[in-house]
């Protein structure tokens, strides 16, 4: 994902004035956030990685790991729903 930094929307509560994000303060929901279509596949891929590792894995442990992958699923299906195409920004 990338960071369009606007200071007033930055869930990572940057200092009055800052130019940059505390990106290691990141938060998820953050309206500060772009992803691509790119970036959407590669977390559904990612997901699915995740859930071949969960089907070897004891719980709790597996369970964990699938909720991690169904997470990812549901912030590449959010930027699905959301998404605007390049050539509607132009
Ligand atoms: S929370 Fe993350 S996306 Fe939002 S401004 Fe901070 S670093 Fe950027």
């Amino acid at each position: 994902m990338v960071c369009a930094f606007r200071r007033d929307n930055g869930l990572c509560e940057p200092d009055p004035g800052a130019t940059a994000p505390r990106q290691y303060d990141c938060c998820p929901g953050c309206g500060n956030t772009v992803r691509t279509d790119t970036h959407a596949r590669f977390l559904r891929e990612r997901a699915d990685e995740i859930d071949k590792l969960a089907a070897h894995t004891p719980e709790p442990i597996g369970k964990r790991l699938r909720t991690n992958a169904d997470q990812l699923r549901a912030t590449a299906d959010a930027h699905d729903a959301a998404a605007h195409p390049a050539e509607a920004l132009a």
